[in-house]
């Protein structure tokens, strides 16, 4: 079993709600885990070429430690990479001459925290009646020492086999020689529009790692499907 008692295809506690800010023309919660992420959408007049702005900010109390008040580089990075996630699925030639201005906030993290920010923008854009091919569903995915395993926490991510072997010696049974490798993906339809990588991967495990994260995404857009059902009917 691995550390909060999950199998290795099995994601955490996840809770999604549409409607959570009553001033914003869109917005959503997610919480995976100890993970929570707030989103709003603005819609602005704009050029005739509409564009999607995002914003991720991770607020000081939201990690172990705390965190300065400035972006940081990890938080632009992080900005642009969630809008190119997004952008695809968006129908822009449906909606000319509009801005939109989206904003997510992490007030608790426990790593997953940019997939988490994608399962709340998908949410807060369908909320604010933005035409979309389909709703976009993210999710991590990883190798854990051995073990391939679906949605990491906080704690996964930071596995060292050099230290449980001696400090948690049964997790190490579990996991296996080695440090973590996490691969944040997400998509909408069949269409894989965020895959990432940090580590080192054999192509063997990289595979079954990315088959074992479509799962995840399915998953996370069937519970998207549930919180708007919930606010609508
Ligand atoms: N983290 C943190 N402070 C930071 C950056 C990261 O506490 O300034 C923690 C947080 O729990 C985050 C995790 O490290 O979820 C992993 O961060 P990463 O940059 O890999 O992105 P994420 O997994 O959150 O998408």
């Amino acid at each position: 079993m691995r550390f909060d008692g999950r199998d290795y295809n099995e994601i955490r506690d996840t809770e999604m709600k549409i409607g959570v800010i009553s001033k914003a023309d869109g917005s959503a919660y997610c919480r995976t885990g100890n993970t929570i992420a707030i989103a709003a959408v603005y819609l602005k007049p704009g050029r005739e070429q509409s564009n999607l702005k995002v914003s991720y900010r991770m607020l000081p109390f939201a990690g172990e430690e705390r965190k300065g008040l400035g972006l940081t580089r990890r938080e632009i990075e992080l900005s642009y990479i969630i809008a190119k996630a997004l952008e695809p699925a968006i129908i822009f030639e449906e909606i000319p001459y509009l801005t939109i201005e989206a904003s997510v906030e992490i007030i608790k993290a426990d790593a997953g925290t940019r997939v988490a920010a994608i399962n709340a923008l998908s949410l807060a854009l369908a909320h604010a009646g933005i035409p979309m091919k389909a709703l976009v569903g993210a999710i991590a995915v990883g190798k854990v020492g051995e073990k391939i395993v679906l949605d990491l926490n906080k704690q996964e991510e930071d596995y060292d086999s050099e230290i449980i072997k001696k400090e948690l010696p049964q997790y190490y049974e579990y996991y296996g020689e080695g440090k973590a490798v996490d691969i944040p993906m997400a998509m909408y339809k069949n269409k894989i529009t965020l895959l990432q990588l940090d580590g080192s991967i054999d192509r063997k495990s990289l595979l079954e790692a990315i088959k074992l994260g479509k799962d995840g995404i399915k998953r996370m857009i069937d519970l998207q499907k549930i919180a708007i059902e919930d606010y609508y009917f």
